[in-house]
């Protein structure tokens, strides 16, 4: 199953890339981390971008520049937007963001700190780096493409590949493959890839104070949930969710003081685990239809300060 390891690396994945994203589109849905371009082109201008219409994500996507002053999570995590946003640098000491092209390694402060204390944490469970898929777009927002959440720079991706040894190259970042852990069938993790590695590493995340909420595969949930041993608590802040076989997404709070941002209500305070899990075992969530196209989220949808956000030059 070539298409299912992380080895696949540059020359290879040059040649999959059309086959191997089929298939994942067969597994997991989407594919969360589709190969860009080295040169990226600017996306064509808007020929009506003040209709009322507009869908905002073609609106954000079009801002490769940050809104300046001072940082603020305006809104909800899947209705918001984000000003003084600051960049991830895209090679730190214990991390690497990938796919550049997608310029998206954009956050709330806290966020850029949680990541740099994170890879720290996780060094000490045995991950000498992180690779740093999407948090948010430079204005935040809705984006182009597949995600709901990372609209106020507190949401963040990590892939489950482990950091190569060597500061990547721009083509490695672009079109690496992200590790899949899911067992083909989706029933449980898949045992020739997953290790308590993984465990350990979700644990530190869910450790750490300002996270709020995890997203995994339910997969990986029930691998959690045998793998956890007697310290469970951190268990309720990881919940199953659709794809998220080959990274993990990280929801951080609020910041404090950050009055026009909007928590979310936080998760149950259940580890999540056994019959809770049934649902998604389910051949119906497995292999659900089609989801049914949304209409796009407008500006009328997110905080009137987002306009002028993401109007400003
Ligand atoms: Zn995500």
């Amino acid at each position: 199953m070539g298409h299912k390891r992380t080895r696949a690396r540059l020359l290879a994945v040059f040649i999959l890339t059309a086959a191997g994203s089929a298939v994942a589109q067969e597994k997991h849905l989407i594919d969360p981390t589709p190969p860009g371009s080295l040169n990226p082109e600017p996306l064509p201008p808007l020929q009506n971008p003040d209709a009322p219409s507009t869908p905002a994500k073609e609106l954000f996507a079009r801002k490769s520049t940050p809104f300046p002053g001072p940082s603020r999570s305006i809104g909800g995590y899947f209705d918001g937007c984000l000003a003084g946003g600051v960049p991830l640098p895209i090679t730190g000491p214990t991390w690497q963001v990938m796919r550049l092209s997608r310029n998206r390694n954009w956050g709330n402060p806290q966020l850029v700190r949680f990541i740099e204390r994170f890879a720290e944490n996780a060094k000490k469970v045995g991950w000498s780096g992180l690779l740093v898929g999407d948090m948010s777009q430079p204005r935040g927002g809705p984006m182009l493409g597949d995600h709901a959440s990372h609209q106020i720079g507190l949401d963040v991706d990590i892939w489950f590949t482990p950091m190569p040894d060597h500061v990547q190259s721009r083509e490695e970042r672009e079109f690496g493959s992200a590790t899949d852990v899911v067992a083909p069938d989706l029933l449980d993790v898949d045992p020739e890839v997953w290790t308590h590695r993984y465990t350990e590493l979700i644990r530190a995340a869910a450790q750490d104070p300002a996270v709020t909420r995890i997203l995994v595969n339910a997969a990986i949930k029930k691998a959690l949930c045998r793998e956890a041993g007697a310290d469970r608590v951190w268990l309720f802040k990881v919940r199953p969710w659709y794809g998220h076989a080959e990274h993990f997404h990280v929801q951080i709070a609020c910041p404090a003081g950050s009055a026009e941002c909007k928590p979310q209500p936080p998760p149950r305070l259940s580890d999540g685990c056994g019959q809770e899990l049934d649902f998604w075992f389910k051949e119906s969530t497995l292999h659900p239809p089609p989801p049914k196209p949304k209409p796009a989220l407008t500006l009328a949808g997110l905080p009137p300060a987002c306009e002028q956000i993401v109007k400003a030059p």
